[in-house]
């Protein structure tokens, strides 16, 4: 009897675990359904659900307008070749070969992979006037753009690392993989 009761404890485990571990799944496919690197259709959600998707470091900065400490990011002074995209909704923002070392302690980068990656908007925020840039696909806030910029276009993008998703060019991938 004991032996039997044994028995159908553990399978309650089983399948208790069984199933927390597909609702994880399925919060995770929740979670990235509106994310896409190649749909460029407008994203519109209440606050309220972007709170529930985002972690709250991204939902602070995208959503509140925050901003991350300077040189935390790992993309600050990342040289690595490939496509910064919005870590909220996938949208493709620069590329690699447009960013540079600025000094300011956010990655910088000189323009935006198109004229859809990005929204700019007045900011007399902290007694400065400052465009910021927000998401052209999400409205997700990114920083802001400053006219102190490396040629040719003399534009400094001034971004949070936090709310930046960095995917490796294929190619620089395939070297890497063949040197090692
Ligand atoms: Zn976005």
């Amino acid at each position: 009897m004991k032996r039997i009761f044994a028995t159908l404890c553990l399978i309650g485990i089983v399948v208790s675990s069984c199933k927390s571990q597909n609702n994880n799944t399925n919060n995770m496919e929740e979670k990235k359904a509106h994310y896409s690197n190649t749909d460029t259709s407008k994203l519109v959600k209440p606050e309220e659900e972007w709170k529930k998707l985002l972690s709250t470091e991204v939902y602070r900065v995208a959503r509140e307008k925050g901003t991350e400490r300077p040189y935390s990011s790992k993309f600050e002074s990342s040289k690595e070749i490939g496509t910064y995209y919005c870590a909220v909704c996938g949208n493709p923002l620069f590329k690699s070969d447009t960013k540079f070392e600025s000094g300011c302690g956010w990655p910088s980068f000189y323009e935006t992979i198109s004229k859809t990656s990005i929204i700019y908007k007045p900011d007399s925020s902290h007694g400065m006037q400052r465009t910021e840039v927000e998401c052209g696909r999400c409205n997700s806030h990114l920083g802001h753009v400053f006219n102190d910029g490396p040629p040719p276009t003399g534009l400094r993008y001034c971004i949070n690392g936090v709310v930046l998703d960095f995917k490796k060019a294929e190619e620089a991938r395939k070297k890497f993989e063949e040197k090692h």
